[in-house]
């Protein structure tokens, strides 16, 4: 199993403390934004950072192919404003991602602000012929959306859509998140079903990271409110069918889901869930257990 996390990456410690973060949590992959996800401020990689952490991967087994970056989210590719910076700021997202080594870029398609899906998915495609070109080496992964607001991308037939109008169609690849898929109105009781249909329209062979999330709202609400693994709506026997589904098996899957709060700071879940993930047994007594454990 290929199991990670969202972690930072800090412009002084920049890959390698992400790897060392990573380890901390006994995963074996893991995931992250090269700035702040909210903002398209960044740094240049620092490339004898990024040489030493390419040998501590090595020495720690961890195949630097099933890392991801996740581009930030203010990244609107449906909007036609700001399509020049937009186009721009992913190319060097990717320059970014290359040097790093990165192979996956998880990007949300974007929201059409009331233009309508259909001149969203354009939008969306034609920004995509703009970034990618034959030379680049990795997959941008559209990522599957709750469907808050305006958002595209909810369903894998507007996915596939997206996909059919980019050129480079080979660069193109999906992530699943499990509580925007919830939000969306997919069943994940019946993942056999969800995953079917997923095949028939959009290949599971394109199916490249899994982002595991609980949810805080009931399946078809369109929210996206994550919640730690065992305490939302979709359930601990549900999401451990999904990650250790057969074919889904050397997919990375990757933990968003929330820090715990306790005394004015927030803690992260991540080495307490894992160690559920690995038991397949739900820890009733997770929060508790993460707040003494960092307190
Ligand atoms: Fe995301
Ligand atoms: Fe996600
Ligand atoms: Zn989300």
């Amino acid at each position: 199993m290929i199991i990670g996390e969202n972690v930072s990456f800090k412009k002084d410690t920049g890959l390698l403390g992400a790897i060392k973060e990573a380890l901390s949590y006994n995963s074996n992959t893991f995931m992250f934004y090269t700035g702040a996800p909210q903002n398209t401020n960044r740094s240049p990689i620092d490339l004898e950072n990024t040489k030493l952490a390419h040998k501590m991967l090595e020495e720690n087994n961890i195949d630097i192919n099933n890392l991801v970056v996740h581009a930030p989210y203010i990244i609107n590719l449906a909007n036609p404003k700001n399509f020049d910076f937009n186009v721009s700021f992913l190319k060097q997202e990717i320059k970014r991602c290359e040097e790093l080594g990165i192979k996956r870029l998880v990007l949300h398609p974007g929201s059409h602000v009331g233009l309508g899906t259909i001149e969203g998915i354009n939008n969306i495609a034609a920004a995509l012929n703009k970034v990618l070109d034959s030379n680049t080496n990795l997959y941008i992964c559209l990522e599957t959306m709750a469907g808050k607001g305006s958002e595209v991308g909810s369903s894998f037939e507007e996915l596939k859509t997206i996909i059919d109008k980019v050129e480079l169609k080979d660069k193109i690849k999906i992530c699943m998140d499990t509580c925007h898929m919830n939000d969306a109105g997919y069943d994940l009781s019946n993942f056999d079903k969800v995953l079917e249909e997923f095949d028939n329209i959009i290949g599971i062979n394109n199916l490249y990271v899994v982002h595991i999330n609980d949810s805080k709202n009931l399946i078809g609400t369109h929210k996206d409110r994550h919640e730690n693994i065992g305490y939302g709506t979709i359930g601990f026997d549900n999401l451990i069918n999904i990650i250790y589904h057969k074919k889904l098996d050397g997919i990375p899957k990757i933990l968003e889901t929330p820090y715990v709060s306790f005394d004015k700071n927030s803690y992260p879940p991540y080495k307490f869930e894992i160690e559920e993930i690995e038991a397949k047994k739900l820890n009733e007594n997770l929060i508790e257990d993460i707040i003494n454990f960092y307190k």
